[in-house]
């Protein structure tokens, strides 16, 4: 008879790598009904009556990430006929927090300790017959990498399953808790809930934490508030820090008598590294330094080079000359040299003239996460966010949107809570991704002559734009509220493969080579069109002078808009309006309306026309604005299946467009007045708007209960 067994455990367990090697190619995919979380169900390969569910990676069984929630509630109300409790033997002691709470469900359990190569490696020993003891289950130590010892581990869960219940668990809560967790089952016996015997200790235990969700799975869960607050007063705690101080004393007592450490009180070489990379007053003055180094390095030193190369060798004196030879040899006619050269060569040519700097960066960033500091950015991040309101898990969302906004924006569904998900949506793509590059290094390039400081700025104007709005949001009563507890895993250091940070530099800077050939090929097709064409003396044709064509009439009807933040010029409205489309679009555009290519020829610098067409002041707020404003059409399809609401689609990005151009009017504004220009009308609206940013700031925050504050603590501790 078939059966059906959960694997269940923590993040970077070795789970999927398990669930692989056990199922094989027997695997099939979906999500979980009703969220975006993946569901994969596969058969044993070596028991093909055995059906194995792959559950979300989970660090408990509370209600606190929607990952908690998916994988409790199938574990409650579908039952599987087994679980395999899979823990990382190096990271024991956190692990068994979830274990402790499988053990509660009354479904049998089989314990899978892996990496115990890594265990062994390390001279670390783990007593694994005291520990089956310990917990009342059959533990296994494996190797899923490896290969050793999963066999076993499934043959076990499959004969744990034939029991269909496991007997009532090993372990026992203190005096005070057992009596009245026992009052509450008896409750439960006597309210007619129905549920089942080996159930009841689990309900209960929930029941006594007030978790609200299983109230809702309930439907008609008894009123126990008296038995919980009388016993909240007797042990003067709230009943959930309670039973989660139990549990890992419980835990501690199985640690000090199953597993004996080798290096005992040494600190390995990843802690060493914490004390200074995550100390109080030194992890953000190195996060900045780390930051501003990676733009530093990929803008201006080493990627600057190769892309000065690309813009004014490969595209300038190379590329142009030898198509335009072609062209005239084959006697192309004069409309379509124009469009191929002034067109194409000039835009998709600009936009992959940045693609070097990008590449290099990609390079900088995929090793940051993959050595394990960007999770220590995430967990910094969270100590500051917090006093905000905010948590830390909005920063996750964030590091990935400083490739791609678009997976940013999916990443935000890890976090349960609805307002903090909502926020954190709406604020991801104010950290510059890879399409911004091009923008930023050429406004730092062409106008302000490679400063080294422009670039690195671009970055952390977009983390004071998300934290700003954080505040900010978080004062209104839309997005008021306690931000979710946030529990991760920092992996230890290790050097990054050297394949593995090329494949994923090639995976991201590949897609950018596509969108040339695709989105930003058209658009300058369609720009070069507009641009070249109009009625000039009464005549439709081709225009002499690019401000004579269609698209120099539209982007006057726009350009006016945008005056007071100093870039009122018509190509430079147009830049930003077609930015929308995709970000790379903004140098494309440029490189049409700014003649790219007939600059290169001469032999002129290139750029040179732009830089003679801005000021440098006004070119710094045009930039901010690019990479405050709304996204690119792919990031607002993102924001909008993400929010799956119109009018919350909408408050996104009309937010992100106003925030962007009340900032640029206030750098433009007082930009100028610091320069000398004067006070204008434009300076008082400016200090309108920044007295009234200001207040929206400071003004009074209600704090929050103490009593989350204290669970948050709590769990920190995990
Ligand atoms: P998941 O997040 O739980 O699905 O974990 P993965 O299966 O992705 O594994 C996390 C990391 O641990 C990967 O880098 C695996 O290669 C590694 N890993 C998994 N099992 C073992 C093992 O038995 N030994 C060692 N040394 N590494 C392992």
């Amino acid at each position: 008879m078939g059966v059906k067994i959960a694997l269940a455990g923590n993040p970077n367990s070795g789970k999927t790598t398990l669930f692989n090697a056990l199922t094989g190619s027997n695997q099939f995919v979906g999500n979980w009904p009703g969220v975006t979380v993946e569901k994969k169900e596969g058969r044993l390969k070596d028991n093909k009556e055995a059906v194995l569910m792959d559950l979300p990676g989970i660090y408990s069984l509370s209600p606190y990430t929607l990952e908690e929630v998916v994988a409790r509630n199938y574990l409650i109300t579908e039952r599987p006929d087994a679980i395999l409790n899979i823990v990382d033997g190096t990271n024991l002691e956190r692990n068994l927090y979830l274990t402790t709470q499988l053990m509660e469900l009354g479904i049998p359990v089989v314990m899978a300790v892996n990496m115990m190569d890594a265990v062994r490696k390390s001279g670390d020993r783990i007593d694994i017959g005291e520990l089956s003891k310990k917990l009342g289950c059959d533990v296994v130590s494996i190797s899923a990498l490896k290969g050793d010892g999963v066999k076993e581990a499934a043959e076990k869960a499959v004969k744990a399953a034939q029991k269909k219940y496991a007997e009532a668990p090993v372990h026992e809560f203190g005096e005070e808790v057992e009596s009245v967790l026992d009052e509450i089952e008896n409750v439960l016996e006597t309210s007619g809930s129905g549920i089942r015997q080996e159930q009841k200790r689990f309900y209960a235990v929930k029941l006594f934490e007030r978790d609200d969700k299983i109230k809702e799975v309930m439907g008609n869960a008894p009123d126990v508030e008296e038995l919980i607050a009388r016993t909240e007063k007797a042990l003067d705690d709230d009943s959930e820090s309670i039973i989660t101080n139990e549990r890992y004393h419980y835990i501690s007592t199985i640690i000090d008598s199953c597993l004996v450490k080798a290096k005992k009180g040494r600190l390995t070489v990843s802690d060493k590294i914490d004390r200074i990379v995550t100390n109080r007053w030194l992890a953000l003055p190195i996060f900045a330094a780390v930051m501003w180094l990676v733009y530093y390095v990929s803008v201006s030193t080493v990627g600057g080079f190769v892309t000065d190369w690309t813009n004014d060798v490969l595209f300038g004196e190379i590329i142009p000359p030898a198509i335009e030879g072609f062209l005239e040899s084959i006697d192309c006619a004069a409309w379509l040299q124009g469009l191929i050269l002034d067109g194409i060569v000039a835009g998709v040519g600009a936009v992959l003239g940045f693609v070097p700097q990008m590449l290099v960066l990609f390079i900088f960033l995929a090793f940051l996460e993959s050595c394990g500091y960007m999770a220590r950015i995430a967990f910094i991040m969270d100590r500051i966010f917090r006093k905000f309101g905010l948590s830390g898990k909005s920063f996750i969302p964030m590091l990935i949107g400083t490739g791609c906004g678009v997976p940013g924006i999916m990443a935000s569904r890890t976090i349960e809570n609805d307002r903090d998900r909502k926020m954190t949506i709406i604020t991801t793509t104010f950290i510059p991704c890879g399409a911004k590059l091009p923008i930023i290094a050429l406004i730092a390039g062409a106008l302000f002559d490679g400063a080294s400081w422009v670039a690195p700025s671009a970055y952390f104007v977009g983390i004071a734009a998300v934290i700003c709005s954080g505040i900010i949001l978080k004062k209104t009563r839309m997005f008021a509220g306690d931000p979710a507890p946030f529990v991760m895993e920092l992996p230890a250091y290790h050097l990054p493969t050297v394949g593995n940070v090329l494949r994923s530099m090639w995976e991201r800077g590949w897609s950018f080579i596509k969108k040339a050939g695709t989105v930003i090929l058209l658009s300058t097709i369609f720009i070069w069109f507009t641009s070249s064409f109009g009625i000039a003396d009464g005549k439709f044709g081709m225009v002499e002078d690019l401000s004579d064509g269609f698209l120099s009439g539209i982007g006057r009807a726009f350009a006016w808009i945008f005056a007071p933040l100093g870039w009122g010029d018509w190509r430079s409205a147009v830049a930003a309006i077609t930015g929308l489309v995709a970000k790379e679009n903004v140098v494309g555009t440029f490189g049409i309306l700014f003649g790219f290519s007939e600059v290169a020829e001469d032999g002129a610098e290139v750029w040179g026309t732009l830089a003679g067409s801005m000021s440098a002041l006004a070119a710094y707020s045009f930039l901010v604005f690019n990479l405050l404003c709304a996204p690119c059409f792919a990031a607002m399809g993102a924001i909008k299946r993400e929010m799956n609401n119109v009018r919350w689609f909408w408050f996104a990005i009309g937010y992100q467009c106003v925030f962007a151009y009340l900032v640029s009017l206030c750098i433009y504004q007082f930009g100028m007045v610091f320069t000398g220009a004067g006070i204008s009308v434009g300076t008082i609206a400016a200090l309108l708007v920044f007295i009234g940013f200001l207040y929206l700031l400071f003004r009074p925050y209600k704090e929050s209960s103490s009593f989350h504050m204290n669970i948050t603590s709590v769990r920190a501790k995990a």
